[in-house]
């Protein structure tokens, strides 16, 4: 299935470039008028874009994947409780699809640092990382990632997103020849990187370190190559076996480049990651993370050796040409990270909520998707299913799931992606697992 989210965004967004130019859809989309040639300025019928935007809509929502969001009001203090507005009525809920997986987001030490560096510094940065928006805050926390992956240096962006496009697209297209072998199961935010590298790329099997040693076979042993893929992949929950993957990049002399979003602050003695609990960071060129999912606040970052953080540094245009992060988030982020290389309890506690939750929805039959992570996708394998199930459950039952349709994975594996969290006590589960039930006769 991850085989279809790659191309699935790679055909999406193909139709996005022909819709800027090529004959997409001769009626709607025009060549330049400007152009000369087939057509005039005077005969060019402009496109009459708002029907345009409109009807693309409708043909959302007609597969049933319009997206819609829940307008919630987080309670810190009793989070995952959050107020949801804006639905039939205003009413209490209970969130089950978080990523701040462990409540970092409201933990009393980071809004106590982030309170402190608001009073400090100010709301902003002031600037890019270059002219002026280096801040203090923001130094401290590099020295802090670069400590909790064990490497020489990491370096800040303003969003996970952003740190795998830029590091990915400025690596393969200022490495000469570069070859990428990507996983085919990446997020879209490593596809783009890739893409907007222009570098010849290979998609090797998911988690397949005998596909990855074909594709590397083929190619000029002289060629520099990349390989890059994730160690908890986020809608399967599937972890991949990054030793297999360094030993076959190793044999080729490839560098390696691993996404961990979903895994640091979750895993290994001091929240390092997979690659922390096997023992593996020092075998990747690159680790790359968010502060905004596990560690509670927003950005991205990349840690490695100090010259490559220092070459995305100076070559990477989505890190040069941003504003930095605002003080207050990099001190809230530092404090998130500080407290759990020290802390495995809110680790322990997630792992036996998730436990439960899996033996109580067996125990119900509720179908779940088998994998080693924290991510508890239940499967729907329908968009329209999926989507009148998430809005039971909210309306009827106070519990939020977003459901989880094409092109985030692929058609046919539709699903309700559950995240317990340390926070959802036994009642919330029984709670969930009796509403699931009922939802799921409703629905058929
Ligand atoms: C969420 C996500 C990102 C992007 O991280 P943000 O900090 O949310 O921009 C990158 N990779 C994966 C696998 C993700 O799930």
């Amino acid at each position: 299935m991850t085989d279809d989210l790659g191309f699935a965004s790679r055909s999406d967004a193909l139709s996005f470039e022909a819709g800027h130019g090529a004959q997409r859809n001769p009626t709607s989309t025009g060549r330049c008028p400007y152009a000369g040639g087939a057509f005039s300025l005077r005969n060019a019928r402009p496109l009459d874009h708002e029907a345009f935007f409109v009807g693309e809509l409708d043909r959302l929502r007609l597969e049933g994947r319009y997206r819609v969001f829940a307008n919630l009001e987080r309670h810190a203090g009793s989070f995952p409780h959050a107020t949801h507005r804006g639905g039939k009525r205003e009413r209490e809920v209970t969130v089950w699809c978080s990523n701040d997986y462990l409540g970092m987001g409201q933990n009393p030490a980071v809004l106590a640092a982030m309170h402190e560096a608001l009073d400090r510094c100010g709301a902003g940065a002031g600037g890019t990382r270059n002219i002026s928006g280096t801040n203090h805050y923001h130094v401290l926390l590099e020295r802090e990632l670069a400590d909790l992956h064990g490497k020489e240096s990491a370096l800040l962006f303003t969003s996970g997103y952003v740190s795998n496009w830029a590091t990915l697209s400025t690596l393969a297209s200022q490495i000469p020849d570069c070859v990428v072998l990507s996983d085919a199961g990446n997020h879209a935010s490593m596809i783009e990187g890739v893409r907007h590298s222009r570098a010849p790329k290979r998609l090797f099997r998911h988690n397949d370190p005998r596909d990855l040693e074909r594709c590397l076979a083929d190619l000029d042993p002289a060629a520099p190559k990349l390989v890059a893929f994730e160690s908890v992949y986020s809608m399967d929950g599937d972890i991949a076996p990054i030793a297999e993957i360094c030993d076959v990049a190793d044999a080729f002399g490839a560098m390696t480049y691993l996404d961990e979003v979903h895994a640091v602050g979750l895993y290994g003695p001091r929240g390092g990651g997979i690659a922390e609990r096997e023992g593996l960071s020092h075998r990747l060129t690159v680790i790359e993370g968010t502060l905004g999912k596990a560690f509670g606040v927003v950005g991205g970052y990349i840690a490695a050796s100090e010259a490559l953080c220092d070459f995305v540094r100076s070559f990477a245009s989505g890190f040069i040409f941003t504003t930095s992060l605002p003080p207050a988030v990099a001190a809230g982020a530092a404090a998130a990270i500080a407290h759990l290389k020290a802390s495995g309890v809110e680790r322990e506690r997630q792992q036996d909520r998730v436990a439960t939750v899996r033996r109580r929805f067996a125990e119900a039959g509720i179908p779940m998707m088998d994998n080693p992570s924290h991510i508890v996708p239940v499967m729907v394998g329908d968009p329209v299913r999926c989507k009148a199930m998430s809005d039971m459950l909210l309306e009827e039952f106070g519990i939020y799931v977003q459901p989880i349709n094409y092109p985030t994975v692929s058609r046919g594996t539709e699903r309700l992606r559950i995240t317990p969290l340390p926070m959802h006590t036994d009642a919330d589960i029984e709670h969930l697992v009796r509403s699931l039930k009922a939802v799921w006769r409703a629905v058929g």
